[in-house]
């Protein structure tokens, strides 16, 4: 059975990765050509190879001549739903995907296809397929992140530490291993693993790149600062999660660098959007994916603005064609252009999910919802490592890990108190709870950590963030 990760398949790569650096010239006049141009390639590949957007674009009366934002939005469900008329390859279909990842294959899908599961953080992970040309584009944009954040190819080779889902299914592991032939040393670990692992691994190797989710660089970082652990990388990379201003501040301190932020997108091939050496927001990557922010009716919203979700068109994934994707992560475009010169447009943090908001309580039988980011000061509160805050039908839980060598009690009774102030001042109607734990429990596939979150009937939201 074919493999990935082949000195060809990284040789080509490396010429993708060429022609994308080229696009980071492009003025904004070209770089709307390019997406037009691409866009109506996708959209005709999709009406002749997908009967799921074909019957779509039929029902709507729209072509590859229809601009991009008069074409219907889709969803995860109804993608999922209909995946073998959404797929272009008749050789791909649900089933042969879902048995090669439950075979644990690193091999290729009848030779052809690698196949990647998201990090199962929603109730019905994704599955991804790509062809060789679509992976060699994924492989040119991991090519590209390491560029960006100065990771560049030198002898002795670096060292680079990935911190992600445990499993080799798992997109970030799919990449790091077509990759590692080539310029970087690499060590991968879970983020599933206990910490003193973690940072007893980590000693050992001693990373000259560090890359994995943020909640779990927030925790070495602490290690780092509490002394426990030792290591100097030169740069630092988060992805997969929201990093909170905090998170970015604990980082600094720990390894006195600036930290890069990937946003990544399992469906996009991985990254999606990052910030430059002038870290003032995160340019997209807007010569392989063109996203909308809009509000609930899909409608776009001035830069500046918080959107209610996002709308994502990949422009090279031909197997599985995402076409206004629709996708619940909050934030808003940036205005203005980056002093580094580039024309891509760049993104704020991530805000979290639109189905993150909670829903409390109010006095007088109302409804207060509040935005995951009300709860922000908490993490900064002294003596605090971690903190999870969980809405639990009408309760809210808080869930506190202190720094080692602080009074546990006094840290939650902080904890408690500050979080009871805020519901006050939000006119909710409810006394929070809080919970003195040694860890926080990750998901057990994807490893993460959602840190303000609604829990309904158990289940996940939020489509594939890698
Ligand atoms: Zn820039």
């Amino acid at each position: 059975m074919a493999r990935i990760s082949a000195l060809p398949g990284f040789a080509r790569a490396v010429r993708h990765e060429r022609e994308l650096h080229r696009h980071e010239r492009f003025d904004r006049a070209r770089l709307d050509e390019h997406q037009r141009r691409a866009l109506a390639r996708i959209v005709a590949h999709a009406r002749a190879r997908s009967p799921f957007y074909r019957d779509l674009y039929a029902a709507h009366g729209v072509d590859e001549q229809t601009p991009l934002h008069a074409l219907p939005p889709v969803d995860k469900s109804d993608l999922m739903e209909r995946f073998d008329d959404w797929v272009t390859d008749p050789r791909v279909t649900l089933a042969r995907a879902q048995h090669h990842l439950s075979s644990a294959s690193q091999g290729l899908l009848g030779d052809k296809f690698v196949v990647a599961s998201s990090g199962g953080s929603s109730r019905r992970p994704g599955v991804f397929v790509f062809d060789p040309n679509e992976w060699d584009v994924v492989s040119a944009i991991a090519l590209r992140a390491s560029r960006w954040c100065g990771f560049t190819p030198r002898l002795p080779r670096r060292r680079v530490a990935f911190i992600h889902a445990p499993g080799a299914q798992h997109m970030a592991d799919r990449v790091s291993r077509t990759l590692e032939l080539g310029i970087h040393r690499s060590q991968r670990l879970a983020a599933t693993q206990p910490t003193d692992e973690l940072v007893a691994t980590l000693n050992e190797f001693q990373p000259t790149a560090l890359v994995g989710y943020a909640s779990v660089i927030a925790l070495l970082a602490a290690q780092q600062i509490d002394g426990q652990l030792k290591i100097a990388p030169s740069g630092v990379l988060t992805d997969g999660e929201p990093r909170s201003a905090e998170i970015t501040n604990r980082i600094r301190t720990a390894w006195g660098s600036e930290p890069f932020d990937l946003y990544a997108v399992t469906e996009t091939g991985g990254g999606l959007a990052l910030d430059c050496q002038a870290h003032d927001g995160r340019h997209v990557y807007e010569d392989t994916t063109i996203v909308e922010v809009v509000d609930a009716d899909d409608r776009p919203v001035p830069d500046g603005n918080r959107g209610h979700h996002l709308l994502i068109t990949n422009l090279f994934c031909r197997t599985q064609p995402y076409i206004r994707y629709r996708l619940s992560d909050m934030t808003a475009y940036h205005p203005g252009t980056c002093s580094c010169g580039l024309a891509f447009r760049r993104l704020e943090p991530i805000e979290g999910r639109h189905d993150d908001i909670l829903e409390l309580p109010g006095r007088a039988g109302t409804t207060v919802h509040l935005h995951p980011t009300v709860f922000a000061p908490l993490f900064t509160l002294d003596g605090v490592a971690e903190l999870e805050v969980v809405q639990r039908g009408r309760q809210l839980q808080i869930a506190v890990v202190p720094r080692s060598s602080t009074d546990s009690d006094a840290v939650v009774g902080r904890v408690r108190q500050h979080a009871a102030a805020t519901l006050e001042r939000y006119g909710c109607d409810t006394q929070p709870q809080t919970l003195l734990v040694s860890h926080l429990t990750r998901h057990p596939i994807a490893g993460k950590i959602k840190l303000v979150r609604r829990e309904i009937d158990q289940q996940q939201p939020g489509p594939g963030q890698q």
